[in-house]
């Protein structure tokens, strides 16, 4: 970390020593003012993207179009970018041209909030002209000028409030919290991949609790372009510690789960928000299996307080069937949420207190842990043709062996394969 720093140093000392002003900007300072780590360091200065090519080795030219120019100091890059003040904004995003200036306080100015509007000369002296450090100390979030006309020249300002008031544990001061309220059908005017990325940065971050609380208040989701399920999450209220939940996908499945959407109603929302496949199959298999085994439960609820073997047996039957249709893994993410929600409503769940014994003790969950494989199996019954027998052979050996009652031996599976055999000969 103090070698990131030390090189963010060097390139403020050869702009500056090249008569060129230079800050470090935005995240890193407040994140320094925090005593948070810094991810990266930013840069601004009064030199143009051609003049701060011309004094460095290495450069890479990532936005020339916004001023952008990154450096390279012992192959970690910097962004440098020119003083700029923004041209009109199009479109409630980002504006259509810049123009260089020559102030680094209007390149301030156009900054979205007060703690994001600060600079750390070469000296390590702050300029904070809109009071960003005292709000940071107040735990204050504001808006740097009209928060209304910010939220209006770009609506994205609207997710990035409500992020880093998670993030940081801000609370957003009054007048920009009533601009977000007043302005937030302008967030019918962001792409659907910039709301994604907000939201699941959020729910990833140091409050997530925080985050679908604001989400919750605001009501911000109901706006977006397309027409989310998500929107509906006042309805889950209240909210257990989701930060329990080991990461972002476990808390928007969850979140799915407490909505009540269907496995469908999450896929579709998901497409809409542009996530990736994976991200999309693997909350669709959360919430399917939870909601698979929730209606099994249902159908046996245990009569309260009783705990009758018969049922526990069954449980876990039903339990360890999931664990082979959706995946062990689904299963033990499945748990985690089980879990979660046994404790939001104060109940015993069997499922909450033992799922993840028996996935432990599980032996075999998926057709190619069994000890035997499809070619010896045809090679035990020549001359049959493969065919759709063997896929049940198949699966009724590893729903056997996963429920424990077959070993997972060879010898124990194609002598119960021979029963089988017959069993499916009989009844194609
Ligand atoms: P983090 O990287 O942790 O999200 P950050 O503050 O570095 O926080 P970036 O998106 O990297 O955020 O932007 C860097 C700086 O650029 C911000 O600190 C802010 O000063 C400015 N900025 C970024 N996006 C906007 C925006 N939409 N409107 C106004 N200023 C912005
Ligand atoms: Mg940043």
């Amino acid at each position: 970390p103090e070698k990131l720093e030390a090189g963010a140093l060097e390139v403020i000392r050869r702009l500056t020593d090249n008569g060129f002003e230079a800050y470090m900007v935005g995240g890193c300072v407040r994140d320094k003012c925090l005593g948070r780590k810094v991810k990266d360091y930013d840069i601004a200065t009064a030199a143009r993207p051609e003049q701060v090519q011309s004094l460095f080795k290495r450069t890479i030219p990532t936005g020339l179009q916004h001023g952008t120019v990154t450096v390279l100091i012992d192959r970690v890059p910097y962004e440098v970018t020119t003083f700029r003040k923004e041209g009109d904004y199009e479109g409630y995003r980002r504006p259509s041209e810049v123009e260089y200036i020559d102030s680094l306080h209007e390149d301030l100015q156009r900054r979205d909030f007060t703690m994001n509007a600060m600079a750390l000369d070469r000296y390590g002296r702050l300029i904070d002209p809109f009071g960003g450090q005292d709000d940071l100390r107040e735990k204050r979030l504001r808006c740097v000028g009209c928060a209304e006309e910010r939220f209006r020249e770009d609506a994205l300002r609207m997710l990035r409030c409500l992020r880093f008031a998670a993030e940081y544990g801000l609370e957003p001061e009054p007048e920009t919290w009533s601009a977000l309220l007043r302005m937030k059908p302008l967030l019918g005017h962001i792409a659907m991949e910039r709301v994604q990325a907000e939201l699941l940065r959020m729910l990833a971050g140091a409050n997530p609790n925080l985050a679908v609380e604001l989400l919750c208040k605001s009501g911000v989701l109901e706006h977006t372009k397309l027409k989310l399920r998500l929107a509906s999450i006042a309805e889950g209220k209240p909210w257990p510690d989701v930060e329990t939940l080991p990461d972002e996908l476990h808390r928007l499945a969850y979140m799915y789960i407490r909505i009540g959407a269907t496995p469908e109603q999450a896929e579709a929302d998901m497409r809409h928000l542009a996530c990736s496949k994976q991200q999309t199959d693997n909350v669709r298999l959360m919430v399917a299996a939870y909601e698979q085994l929730r209606h099994e439960a249902v159908e046996t609820a245990m009569p309260d307080g009783e705990d009758l073997p018969e049922v526990r047996e069954w449980l876990k039957r039903q339990w360890l069937l999931a664990a082979i249709r959706y995946g062990r893994d689904t299963l033990r993410s499945v748990h985690k949420l089980y879990s979660l929600e046994a404790e939001r409503t104060h109940s015993q769940s069997v499922w909450a207190a033992e799922g993840r014994v028996w996935l432990d003790a599980m032996p075999v969950s998926e057709v190619s842990e069994l000890a035997v494989s499809g070619q010896a199996l045809l090679r035990k019954f020549a001359p049959a043709k493969p065919g759709p027998w063997l896929g049940r052979l198949l699966a009724a050996l590893l729903e056997d062996t996963a429920l424990g009652k077959l070993l997972n031996e060879p010898e124990s599976l194609l002598k119960a394969a021979e029963a089988y055999y017959e069993q499916i000969r009989e009844n194609p």
